[in-house]
């Protein structure tokens, strides 16, 4: 008997491969709810996402979401998703993509020729190496700036001063390793798994932990308190004991340490270390007809430097225009992350109203909003930083005592991630049963 820890998307997709190898299983989950972070609201006039956006899904993804049956859900974004912009010099400027980044002044001609550089580039870095240093030893302090810098804090919530090059992108570190080059490493590698491809559902996000729910033998409002170690495991939730020859654990990093606090006799306070920025994700809406010009894109990223309040926006309403009413304009704005501590240190009142102002002034915005809901994430999205090393080093040890992960903490943070990582460890079970 397998007992898995936590409800979220990393838990749903072990439990489902379990299931469907027949292995016997019990997911348990605090809430009552399934999926975790993925949080989708559906009200009469609007749909909003709390947690994530969208799936970025890659051929190996696209066959588990065949899987599991959720293909004929799809909903593609709008093509003007693939315009993404940057805020800079006082306002929002496209980010050149293929041959428009040598024609655009949006980088100047040292950061250009970093570029072509970086494929003879011998310098090398070490193995605490951040991804601020890794980029701008490879390309340009500007290139980490006006691109690295946004990127990171908008996807990761997170600070490329403080992440780790092996551990946030362990493929561009491995490509320098292999080819001296990650220009030369993306062109060695390009086919190998497939266009990739960004997409939500009809009805959100919410719709992959729904699909997955309804097939797996899932507990609700089972918060596991304890994991005691004797011929086998006991674990303890407020819904009863379950016994158990293997534990896998599927939470956040601060809740495992709460329940292995009486089991590990090694030390396992490293797990309480690993950081969670607070984050705030905003949706707010305008009339079209207050707004000087409606943007059109994906949305924009802001760089610490340029000064913002908030870390980015997207244009949802781009997006998914059956999301908001036709004459409204939707926005998500993002508060916070390890870059913006001081912002989001306020009431949600002042978030709000500090997030109004600003779209306000920069989209030039006459009215008063039509629709607004903030949602904060006290502890939003674990960060790859050096404290993460001692984490994983917990983890090693807790796998020779039976004790599995498949976790956003380790191998990656997106959807995309942990549903390979839960297939992945559904059959490395079953190979370890077999043997
Ligand atoms: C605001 C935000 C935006 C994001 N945007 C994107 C995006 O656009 N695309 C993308 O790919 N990724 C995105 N991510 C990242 C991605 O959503 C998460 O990394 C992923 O959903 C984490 O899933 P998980 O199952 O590993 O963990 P969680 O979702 O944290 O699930 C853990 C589960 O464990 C349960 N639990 C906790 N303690 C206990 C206990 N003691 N007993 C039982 N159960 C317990 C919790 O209730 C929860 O359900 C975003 C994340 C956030 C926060």
């Amino acid at each position: 008997m397998i007992v898995i820890i936590g409800g979220g998307i990393s838990g749903l997709a072990v439990a489902w491969y379990l299931q469907k190898k027949g292995i016997e299983y019990v997911l348990l989950e605090s809430s009552e709810r399934a999926g975790g972070n993925i949080l989708t609201e559906k009200t009469d006039k609007y749909l909003i996402e709390k947690g994530p956006n969208s799936l970025l899904a890659d051929n190996e993804v696209q066959e588990i979401i065949d899987e599991i049956g959720l293909t004929d859900r799809i909903l593609y974004p709008e093509s003007v998703s693939k315009n993404r912009y940057i805020f800079k010099d006082g306002k929002y400027r496209k980010l050149p993509a293929g041959p428009a980044f040598l024609f655009s002044d949006f980088f100047s001609f040292n950061a250009k020729l970093s570029v072509f550089k970086e494929y003879s580039n011998k310098s090398k870095g070490d193995e605490n190496e951040t991804v601020a240093s890794f980029f701008e030893r490879r390309f340009s302090k500007e290139i980490v700036d006006n691109a690295v810098n946004p990127f990171v804090s908008g996807i990761y919530a997170g600070d490329p001063e403080q992440m780790l090059i092996r551990k946030t992108f362990p493929q561009l570190f491995d490509f320098e390793k292999e080819y001296g080059s990650i220009i030369k490493g993306f062109l060695k590698t390009k086919s190998s798994s497939g266009r990739r491809v960004s997409y939500s559902f009809h009805n959100g996000m919410q719709e992959i932990p729904d699909q997955l729910a309804k097939s797996v033998n899932i507990k609700y409002n089972s918060e596991v308190q304890s994991i005691e170690k004797g011929e086998k495991f006991i674990v303890k939730s407020n819904s009863g004991e379950y016994l158990a020859d293997k534990v896998i654990l599927s939470l956040p990093a601060f809740s495992a340490f709460e329940i292995l606090s009486t089991l590990a006799s090694s030390e396992i306070s490293p797990l309480n270390n690993v950081h969670y920025p607070e984050l705030a994700v905003v949706h707010t809406a305008f009339k079209k007809a207050d707004m000087q010009a409606v943007p059109n894109g994906f949305g924009g990223l802001h760089p610490k430097k340029a000064g913002l309040y908030t870390a980015g926006c997207m244009w949802s309403s781009c997006l998914f225009p059956v999301r908001c009413p036709e004459d409204e304009f939707l926005l998500t704005s993002f508060v916070g992350g390890s870059q913006f501590e001081q912002e989001i240190s306020y009431d949600n009142d002042t978030v709000r109203q500090n997030v109004t102002n600003e779209l306000k002034r920069v989209y030039e915005i006459d009215g008063e909003p039509v629709f607004q809901k903030i949602h904060r994430w006290k502890k939003s999205i674990p960060q790859y930083t050096q404290k993460i090393d001692a984490a994983h080093e917990v983890l090693e040890s807790l796998e020779k005592q039976d004790i599995y992960h498949t976790i956003n903490w380790e191998g990656g943070v997106s959807i995309a991630d942990c549903l390979k990582k839960g297939k992945a460890l559904a059959e490395k079970i079953e190979k370890n049963m077999n043997k």
